[in-house]
C-alpha cells in the first residue's frame, strides 16, 4: 500500500509529487494519458503572473503572490528555463484607464511589488512595437515567462529521482474507500491502494469527487486558442503584452516564449467537454485581431501551429483546495485554473500542509535531492566543447530535428530519462524535437525509429501520443 496516491500528472500532481518525496513516504502518481503534461499543463500562456488580477483575500491572490518566487526559485532548481521578462496590461480609453488604475490598488492589496501606471507614451518606450492607441499601461516588474509543460515534466521527473512511482495509461475509473485506504481502479482492470488520496485531475477533478460521493463542486471547461509564431517573431515584443482583463478573463496577450517564439492568445469559450481542445477559424481570427490591436506589427504569416488548452473552471471563481468534509484522508485540489501554473509550488506546500493537518506522518527525507540535471546540457555547451562531447558521444553528433537543432543523443536521453518519454510528442515536449518551423515534418519518421529501437517495439506500434494514434499503418 502506498502512503499517498495522486490523480493527475499535471503540473499540480507533479509538484505535489515532488513536495511529498521531501518526507519519508511511499507515492504513487496516476495519469490517464501515455504521458504527464497532456492537460491544461501542456496548452497555456506559460506567464508568471504577477498577483495584481485576482480578487483580494481569496486563496487565489494568496498561492499567486507567494507563488511567483517560490516558482522562480523551483525552477530554477529543477534547471527549467524561466524568464523575468515584466509584463503590461494595456489599456486603450479613458475607461480603461481607471481599470488600469483599479489593478495597481487590488495589485498593491494582494501584495504584490513593482507596480508601476505607466503613461502611453512611458509604455511604448518600454516595448517599442506597442500600438500608438494605448493610452496606459500597468508595468508588472515581477511577472516572467515558463515553458508550462517542461516545468510539469521537471516536477514529475524530480519526484521520480527521489522515489515517487508514476503509472501512466491509468484512467481511475472506480475508488473504493475502505478503513484502512483507498483501493483506486483503472479503466483496464489494473488498482493500487493507497492511505490517503489527493485529487489532482484538472478538468475532471469533479469526476473523482463524484466517484467518492464527494461532488460538492462542478468543473466548467473553458478552451482558450493561441497561434504560436516561429522564432523570427520572437524579438517582436520583450514584455508580455495584456489588455485590461474582462469577466472572461486575462483577455489576449503577446508574448514571447522562453524558447524564443512570439505567442498570441487565448480565447475564453465555455466548451461542452474538456477532450474540446479544437481550434476554430472564429477563436483565431479573434486572437490576430485583438493581438494586432496591442501590438500592429506581429506577422501572422509567420503563424507555425495553433493548439487550444481547456481551463478547469469553476463558478466562485477561486481554487478549491481542501480535505474532503465528507470522505477521511481525502484532498481535493480542484479548479486549478489560470494562475495555477504560477502558484503550483505553493499549491503544493500548501496542500502537503494540509496532509498534515489531517494526520498523516511527514518526516523528513534526508535523502531527497530537489536538483535535476539540465537536459538541454549540451545545446547549452560551446562549439570546442560540443566537438569533445561528440567525440565521446558520435549519438550526439547526428542531428535529428534541423529546425531546432536537436541531436540523437538528446532524443535517446529523453526515452531513458525520468519521466521517460513513449511516443513522438512526448520526445517532442521534452527535446523540441519537431517544434520547429518544419513541425516534425523532417524528424518524426526518425524519432520514431529511435523510439522504437531504444524501447524494442516494432516500429509500426509506435505512436504519436498513446491510445490510438499510430504513426504508421504497417510494412509495405
Ligand atoms: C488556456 C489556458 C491558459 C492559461 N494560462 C496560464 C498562465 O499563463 N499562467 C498560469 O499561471 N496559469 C495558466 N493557466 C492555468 C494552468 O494551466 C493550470 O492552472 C494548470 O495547468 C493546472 O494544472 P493541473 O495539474 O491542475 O491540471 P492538468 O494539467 O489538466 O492535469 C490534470 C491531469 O489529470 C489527469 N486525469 C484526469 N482525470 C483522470 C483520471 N480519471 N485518472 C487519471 N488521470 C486523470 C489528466 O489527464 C491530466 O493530465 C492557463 C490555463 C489554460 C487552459
Amino acid at each position: 500500500m502506498y502512503d499517498v496516491a495522486i490523480i493527475g500528472a499535471g503540473v499540480i500532481g507533479g509538484m505535489v509529487a515532488r513536495e511529498l518525496t521531501k518526507y519519508r513516504l511511499s507515492v504513487c502518481l496516476l495519469e490517464k494519458e501515455n504521458d504527464v503534461a497532456c492537460g491544461a499543463s501542456k496548452a497555456n500562456s506559460g506567464i508568471v503572473h504577477g498577483g495584481y488580477d485576482p480578487a483580494p483575500d481569496t486563496l487565489k491572490a494568496k498561492l499567486n503572490v507567494i507563488g511567483v518566487e517560490k516558482l522562480f526559485a523551483a525552477a530554477n532548481k529543477l534547471n527549467v528555463p524561466i524568464k523575468r521578462n515584466g509584463s503590461l496590461v494595456c489599456a486603450f480609453s479613458a475607461d480603461e484607464d481607471k481599470t488600469v488604475k483599479e489593478l495597481y490598488e487590488r495589485g498593491i492589496k494582494n501584495g504584490v511589488k513593482g507596480l508601476k501606471i505607466l503613461s502611453g507614451n512611458e509604455a511604448r518606450l518600454e516595448e517599442s512595437n506597442l500600438s500608438e492607441n494605448v493610452t496606459s499601461a500597468l508595468l508588472v516588474t515581477n511577472a516572467g515567462i515558463v515553458c508550462p509543460y517542461e516545468l510539469t515534466i521537471a516536477a514529475v521527473g524530480n519526484a521520480m529521482d527521489n522515489g515517487a512511482a508514476l503509472r501512466t495509461n491509468y484512467e481511475v475509473t472506480a475508488i473504493v474507500k475502505a478503513e484502512d485506504g483507498f483501493r483506486i481502479c483503472s479503466a483496464d482492470g489494473r488498482q493500487i491502494t493507497a492511505k490517503y488520496l489527493i485529487n489532482c485531475a484538472g478538468c475532471y477533478a469533479d469526476k473523482i469527487a463524484e466517484l467518492l460521493g464527494d461532488k460538492f463542486f462542478e468543473i466548467i471547461p473553458r478552451a482558450g486558442e493561441y497561434m504560436l509564431l516561429d522564432k523570427a517573431e520572437g524579438k517582436t515584443v520583450s514584455h508580455t503584452v495584456f489588455q485590461v482583463p474582462t469577466k472572461e478573463g486575462k483577455g489576449i496577450l503577446v508574448t514571447p516564449t522562453v524558447d524564443g517564439n512570439l505567442l498570441t492568445g487565448p480565447t475564453a469559450l465555455e466548451v461542452d467537454s474538456p477532450e474540446n481542445n479544437e481550434t476554430t477559424l472564429t477563436g483565431l481570427d479573434t486572437v490576430a485581431a485583438l493581438a494586432k490591436k496591442s501590438v500592429p506589427t506581429v506577422n501572422f504569416r509567420n503563424v507555425i501551429t495553433s493548439f487550444s488548452g481547456v481551463r478547469s473552471s469553476e463558478k466562485k471563481g477561486d481554487f478549491i483546495i481542501r480535505a474532503s468534509e465528507k470522505v477521511e484522508n481525502l484532498i481535493h485540489v480542484a479548479a486549478i485554473d489560470s494562475p495555477g501554473l504560477t502558484s503550483s509550488v505553493a499549491i503544493a506546500e500548501y496542500t502537503v500542509d494540509i496532509l498534515k493537518s489531517i494526520g498523516a506522518e511527514l518526516r523528513e527525507n534526508p535523502d531527497f535531492n530537489g536538483e535535476r540535471e539540465n537536459p538541454h546540457f549540451f545545446r547549452t555547451m560551446s562549439d570546442e566543447e560540443k566537438n569533445e562531447y561528440i567525440k565521446a558521444h558520435p549519438e550526439y553528433g547526428r542531428i535529428v530535428c534541423r529546425c531546432e537543432i536537436v541531436s540523437e543523443g538528446e532524443i535517446r536521453d529523453a526515452v531513458k530519462r525520468n519521466p521517460p518519454a513513449h511516443d513522438i510528442d512526448g520526445i517532442k515536449r521534452r527535446t523540441r524535437s519537431g517544434m520547429g518551423r518544419c513541425q516534425g515534418g523532417f524528424c518524426s519518421p526518425f524519432v520514431a525509429e529511435l523510439l522504437a529501437e531504444e524501447n524494442n517495439w516494432p516500429l509500426e506500434t509506435v505512436t504519436k501520443k498513446g491510445k490510438e494514434s499510430y504513426m504508421f499503418t504497417g510494412k509495405l
